[in-house]
């Protein structure tokens, strides 16, 4: 069994990206920036945005974090977006999720300049997305493909199976397996006898929320085993969806919690962050 070791993969992977940024930097005299919006005070929104902050600093990038009180409304987001839509020093803006109730979740991040949107939810940058043609790509399931590639683990003409169906991790998972030419089932909560379904795969993507509910039975002996979930314990410990123990009995590969697909989330984030200033450099240049 080969454990799949994200947070090595992440480190190497910002240790580059600091690297291209401090060239990026000589060259315009650009650094990219990257402002992460914050709501409330819900505690594991604020370790996300912590670490997010601080990989932002790690890569050489500017970094703001705007916190706001839970009482926020609607209008007064929509206009502490738009004052970052049009400041030019910002190329990447993030609101963190979810938001309070009294929001509309679906107005907030339509109201980002998808060319900013390094979250990849604005619905234009979807509709490129399942169009064939991404500009941004949701973090997780982004980071997820580059363990793959990191540990030679090709989906072409492989038999994938993704638990979970939201828009930021299991409908984004599947389409980029397809795109990289595997046969992918979505499962989902109403999906009937789960654990056969699961035993087809030859890489499952587990993403549900609920601590190691995936078991030796779901997996087929010599699968790739990817956990996306971040559950806790009745000891408050981090758990995945996937019981580790005994399914890297049999699997392949398997991916812990932690130190699998979070760090890597965070660093696709911080790529799109670098990709999007890229671009708009781009654009500047051929201004007339
Ligand atoms: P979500 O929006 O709550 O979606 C959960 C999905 O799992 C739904 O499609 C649901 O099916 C399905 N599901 C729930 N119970 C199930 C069951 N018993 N059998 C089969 N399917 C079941 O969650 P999410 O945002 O995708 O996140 C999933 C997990 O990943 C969470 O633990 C979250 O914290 C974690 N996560 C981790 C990262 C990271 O960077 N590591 C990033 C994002 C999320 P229905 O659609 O039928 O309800």
């Amino acid at each position: 069994m080969t454990r799949m070791d994200g947070k090595a993969l992440a480190e190497k992977m910002q240790g580059q990206l600091a690297e291209k940024t401090a060239v990026l930097k000589e060259k315009t005299g650009v650094e990219p920036g990257l402002v992460v919006i914050l709501v409330g005070d819900n505690p594991a929104s604020q370790v996300y945005v912590r670490n997010k902050e601080r990989s932002a600093l790690a890569a050489g990038f500017r970094s703001e974090v705007i916190r706001l009180p839970e009482t926020t409304t609607q209008e007064e987001l929509l206009a502490v977006i738009e004052r970052y839509n049009q400041d030019m020093a910002w190329h990447g803006i993030l609101v963190q999720l979810p938001l309070p109730v009294h929001i509309d979740e679906e107005a907030i991040l339509l109201a980002i300049d998808p060319d900013k949107d390094v979250d990849g939810f604005h619905p234009m940058n979807m509709g490129k997305f399942w169009s064939g043609h991404p500009v941004m790509i949701p973090s997780t399931p982004a980071g997820i493909m580059e363990l793959l590639r990191e540990y030679d683990i090709n989906p072409e003409g492989k038999k994938a199976v993704v638990i979970g169906r939201s828009n930021i991790v299991g409908k984004p998972m599947a389409q980029l397996l397809l795109d990289a030419n595997a046969t992918v089932t979505i499962a989902h909560s109403r999906t009937e006898n789960l654990p056969a379904l699961a035993r087809e795969a030859d890489i499952l993507v587990v993403a549900i929320g609920r601590g190691h509910f995936v078991t030796k039975e779901f997996v087929k002996e010599g699968a790739v085993v990817i956990d996306v979930g971040m559950n806790r314990d009745e000891n408050g410990k981090l758990i995945g969806d996937v019981a580790f123990d005994e399914v890297n009995e049999i699997a392949s590969h398997i991916t812990p919690v932690p130190g699998g697909v979070g760090p890597m989330t965070i660093t696709m984030l911080m790529e799109q962050t670098y990709h999007a200033c890229k671009r708009f450099l781009g654009t500047q240049a051929n201004q007339p």
